[in-house]
């Protein structure tokens, strides 16, 4: 009889591992190699499968499921966005996710990614600024302040060179949890309470709020020439944080178009309005930031690409590691068409 330890096993990251993992790496190792294994995947945007992700809609959240594939590996993320989540004690997004080997289609990692995908989001935010944010941009304002928005600064910090966050949410015990969260960064914190306060001397700015519906964040006279504005919270039909005259000063850049004019802040212009896909300034074919009073905004929304290179460097780190646990997941009968026999047998 095939016993647990004789059947295939699936390596599974618990959230126990992923923060293990994170410790014993580092959380800015973690960050920087997260950017760089993105920006790599980027740079070979021709050999993935894409396609927007699919979205289950309620009236208080959104569940999705985000697929792609380079041809050797397979993987997906669960993520739910629920923005009512909060006040019930409870994530706004919450997530997992799992590779396959293609060749056998055999999973080859299950994941939590919760926690991974603050990291990949903060990655991913700071990779596209790296290229986007004004050169000597060191003061970042910080508006919601959230689950994501101590890994945001820290990968600014790490990432850009950002020296200064300035902090602004709705909910004060957010901003003095991200405060307290972000003593002995070696960031310069800034308390603020109103959004201009929070935007003095901000040539970075990142929205991360969390609302069901189209708010607006920043207006049009907030935003000065020279500004890079890494929109994260906008990221569903009906979900957006800026006015939409800001977009039409910004030179705007997204991951994937397809998807980013169903759910971003692009949303509200009309689908052949100019947008730069990442990938083409990672590569050189487009232009990132051209000029010193340009307005550049990264439209985010999250791509299932950054999932799948997050899903990959993580199941390298646990195995490299020896971080995680195996998971009794796949029937793998020693006679492969004796399935009943190995249910059979083990009564
Ligand atoms: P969260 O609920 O933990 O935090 C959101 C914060 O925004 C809260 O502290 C809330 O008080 C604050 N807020 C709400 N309205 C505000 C306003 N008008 N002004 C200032 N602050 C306001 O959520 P989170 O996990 O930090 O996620 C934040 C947002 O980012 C969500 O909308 C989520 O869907 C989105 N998100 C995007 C990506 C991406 O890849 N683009 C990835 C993860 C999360």
């Amino acid at each position: 009889m095939n016993t647990p330890s004789q059947r295939a096993m699936v390596p599974f990251i618990s959230v126990e591992a992923m923060m293990q993992i994170v410790h014993k790496l580092g959380i800015r190792t973690v960050l920087r190699e997260l950017a760089n294994e993105i920006e790599a995947d980027f740079l070979r945007w021709d050999s993935f499968d894409k396609t927007p992700r699919v979205a289950s809609h309620s009236p208080v959240g959104v569940i999705e499921l985000m697929p792609t594939s380079d041809g050797a590996l397979y993987g997906f993320k669960y993520v739910n966005g629920h923005p009512k989540n909060m006040a019930d004690g409870l994530q706004t997004v919450t997530a997992f996710g799992l590779l396959a080997d293609v060749a056998t289609g055999y999973p080859v990692l299950l994941s939590e990614m919760t926690l991974l995908t603050a990291l990949r989001t903060a990655a991913m935010s700071a990779l596209a600024a790296r290229h986007l944010a004004p050169s000597g941009a060191m003061t970042m304002a910080m508006i919601g302040n959230g689950a994501q928005s101590e890994f945001q600064s820290l990968a600014f910090q790490e990432i850009v060179g950002v020296t200064d966050v300035r902090l602004y949410d709705i909910d004060p015990a957010a901003t003095a949890k991200c405060r307290r969260n972000l003593e002995g960064s070696g960031l310069n914190v800034i308390a603020c309470t109103s959004v201009e306060e929070a935007l003095e001397g901000a040539r970075i700015v990142t929205t991360c709020t969390a609302d069901k519906r189209a708010s607006t964040i920043l207006t049009d006279n907030m935003i000065g020439p020279g500004t890079h504005i890494n929109a994260v919270g906008g990221d569903c039909p009906g979900k957006t944080e800026l006015h939409r005259d800001i977009l039409l000063r910004s030179d705007i850049f997204v991951e994937y178009p397809e998807q980013t004019r169903i759910e971003g802040e692009i949303q509200q212009l009309p689908a052949d309005h100019a947008v730069t896909e990442l990938w083409q300034v990672f590569a050189g074919h487009a232009p990132g930031r051209r000029d010193k009073s340009q307005i550049t905004l990264f439209d985010s929304v999250g791509f299932a690409i950054e999932d799948f290179s997050a899903l990959r460097y993580i199941r390298r780190a646990a195995l490299e590691t020896g971080t995680y646990q195996e998971l009794d997941l796949l029937a793998d009968p020693d006679d492969p068409r004796d399935l009943y026999g190995m249910l059979h047998r083990a009564r």
